[in-house]
């Protein structure tokens, strides 16, 4: 069984992939930590984010031990992974690494972008999140402060508006909704109530399969 969780809210603190990876005893990959990490790496050496052939190069060299580094779930970073994620190369050089991770016993949910419309297209169930960039602004705000960070919250709506706009109108895998997935708006739901309404839908996806 395949999960994937695509759209502009489907990752942040205690994302939804990894409480349903738990709740199913299924393997997670939160897929935007392989584009921060490559990210990461062209920022470490000072390298341009749009050095194709280094970014590349950072793809296929990924090592999913420094997955856990909290640097990268920061602003910046996220910020670089955006632009580094439009190169074309770079994104098939990531592919393989994904579908390998989805395949395979006992099941697996990615959360990305697009997950349901290129690297698993014939997921068991597809879930696309959205929520209200405002609320999503406000939630990144206080993750932030969280972990020490100084954000302001009308720069990270702004940040979050543009990034949306890169991530939808890029050319290769943008982001949108596959023809077959279920939408979920969080933007009145907390953590667990995000968590019951994806395994609704998991559950009713599953019921209806089974008197198919
Ligand atoms: O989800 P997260 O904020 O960690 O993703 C960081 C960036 O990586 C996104 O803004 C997007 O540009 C890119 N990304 C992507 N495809 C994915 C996951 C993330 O393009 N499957």
């Amino acid at each position: 069984m395949i999960i994937a969780i695509d759209g502009p809210a489907a990752s942040g603190k205690g994302t939804l992939g990894k409480r349903l990876a738990h709740h199913y005893g299924y393997r997670h990959l939160d897929t935007g930590v392989i584009y921060r990490a490559v990210a990461k790496a062209l920022l470490d050496i000072g390298a341009d984010l749009t050095d194709e052939a280094r970014a590349v190069a950072m793809a296929l060299e990924l090592d999913p031990e420094k997955f856990g580094d909290p640097v990268l779930k920061t602003q910046k970073v996220g910020e670089a992974a955006s632009v580094v994620s439009a190169i074309p190369t770079v994104r098939a050089a990531l592919v393989n690494f994904q579908r390998q991770f989805a395949e395979g016993p006992p099941g697996a949910v990615l959360d990305g972008r697009d997950i349901g419309t290129v690297i698993c297209p014939n997921a068991d169930v597809k879930i696309f999140v959205v929520a209200d960039p405002k609320v999503r602004a406000r939630r990144r705000t206080l993750e932030a402060r969280a972990r020490g960070e100084d954000a302001d919250e009308a720069l990270v709506l702004a940040d979050i508006l543009k990034r949306d706009e890169r991530d939808q109108n890029r050319a290769t895998a943008p982001l949108k909704a596959a023809a077959d997935a279920h939408l979920l708006d969080n933007s009145h739901l907390d953590i667990e109530g995000g968590v019951r309404a994806a395994i609704d839908i998991i559950e009713a996806v599953r019921a209806g399969r089974q008197r198919v």
